[in-house]
């Protein structure tokens, strides 16, 4: 059964939330982006150069593979992965940064800004201006520097400028306000690649849009994939019962939801940070947690105290440690169009250390917390339904986070040597 839905409206509303809240200051720079990007989004030669670039700069389409081995072991329904991990810098934020960036080329603006918490929007945007010759300067919080200082790296050999933001719980909301701050004192030449579905209108639709290629593959892939694994049954087209991801600004979830909405018998699935536990005060669980506020140019559910202030938030995974959430998610949240659980640290770790074993994918942790859920739900169903998760990234970038807790220090070669296969030299 498939159903219409049209969001946003004009001014950018998904229902009560989303719209532009900025300074004056940005009015200028927001209504050329909104312009440009009505002006592109269905031009045939952007939509072609993004395909082209898509397909031969980033790898897609991204397979989707059935977890065979994981889904046997959980007893119940089938597990599918779509792999996003295997995009060119790692994750799904590629796909975005692209488009963005082909905007910002057409819109005669050399110089780029963007914010990052993992590192991995910072990348893919460092990757996509050395290759079109734009000025890069990417914001980050210090924690987060610390937390993915090989990410830090790869965006000074890419040629970036990488600047640390000291304030609040030095991570990506204070990242985000710095380069808010850096676009209003250089509108004119400079553009700023959001990496998520927030920011004012036309950032949430313009990010989710360049996303849902990765819903449209699955779209396309997941009718075939059933078939040839004999769970299509009676059923033309057969597409998952429940489609699983990770939601830290949403990108990524909006990405793989946004073209199944019109699919009413498929559950979408939203997996938030549950942190140290929904009720311990740290997590980033925006929309269980939130209430409803403007963060960082829109209106949405985020993490704030009784005064309106924000408040800390806290995951394991620096993609997930975010206050807010992106208005379109707050919306579908609301019409009950998709559902929103939370995850914990510990459970997100057990499914990373799961996936490497039992599939030989190491998964992001903000995957991994995706990943956790589905197998959670995985018990509850039968083996003839399916499940379709977004492997958002691959997890190199988190091997240093995961060696800590487990107590390894893998640039201290003493204690390497016992990781070491019989014989072999540390
Ligand atoms: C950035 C990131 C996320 C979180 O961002 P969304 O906008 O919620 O998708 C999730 N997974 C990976 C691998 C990331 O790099």
């Amino acid at each position: 059964m498939q159903t219409t839905y049209q969001q946003p409206d004009a001014t950018g509303h998904f229902g009560i939330y989303g719209g532009s809240f900025a300074s004056e200051t940005l009015t200028h720079a927001i209504a050329e982006l909104r312009d440009a990007y009505a002006k592109f989004k269905d031009d045939p030669a952007f939509l072609a150069e993004f395909h082209y670039e898509l397909k031969h700069f980033v790898g897609r389409p991204s397979p989707v593979y059935h977890a065979a081995r994981t889904s046997r072991e959980m007893g119940g329904a089938q597990i599918y992965l779509k792999r996003e991990d295997l995009n060119h810098t790692g994750a799904h934020k590629i796909n975005n940064v692209i488009g963005q960036a082909m905007l910002a080329r057409r819109m005669g603006k050399p110089r780029i800004i963007a914010e990052t918490g993992a590192g991995q929007h910072g990348v893919a945007t460092a990757t996509i201006c050395a290759r079109y010759g734009l000025e890069c300067v990417v914001y980050m919080g210090s924690q987060d520097v610390k937390r993915q200082s090989p990410n830090v790296y790869r965006m000074n050999l890419l040629g970036a400028t990488v600047v640390p933001v000291e304030s609040g719980s030095k991570t990506l909301n204070e990242a985000l306000n710095e380069a808010m701050r850096d676009w209003v004192a250089n509108v004119d030449n400079t553009f700023y690649i959001i990496g998520t579905v927030a920011g004012p209108h036309p950032y949430p639709t313009m990010v989710r849009d360049f996303q849902s290629v990765i819903g449209i593959e699955c779209i396309d892939q997941m009718p075939a994939m059933l078939a040839a694994d004999g769970m299509a049954g009676e059923a033309e087209g057969k597409q998952p019962d429940v489609v699983v991801a990770c939601v830290g600004g949403g990108s990524n979830a909006m990405g793989i939801f946004y073209p199944y909405i019109p699919f009413a018998n498929t559950r979408l699935i939203g997996v938030e940070a549950a942190g140290e536990g929904l009720d311990s005060g740290k997590h980033s669980a925006s929309i269980l947690r939130g209430s409803p506020g403007v963060l960082h140019g829109n209106r949405t559910y985020l993490l704030q105290n009784e005064d309106g202030q924000v408040t800390e938030t806290h995951s394991i995974s620096a993609g997930l440690d975010y206050p807010g959430v992106g208005p379109e998610h707050a919306f579908l949240a609301d019409i009950g169009r998709a559902e929103y659980v939370g995850v914990t640290d510990a459970e997100a770790l057990e499914a990373f250390h799961y996936l490497c074993r039992t599939e030989g994918i190491i998964p992001a942790l903000e995957s991994a917390h995706a990943v956790a859920y589905a197998m959670k739900l995985s018990k509850t169903m039968r083996s003839d339904q399916s499940i379709l998760v977004n492997l958002s990234g691959r997890g190199d970038k988190d091997i240093g986070t995961v060696a800590d807790l487990s107590g390894v220090d893998f640039y201290d070669r003493p204690s390497m040597r016992g990781l070491q296969v019989k014989g072999g030299k540390a």
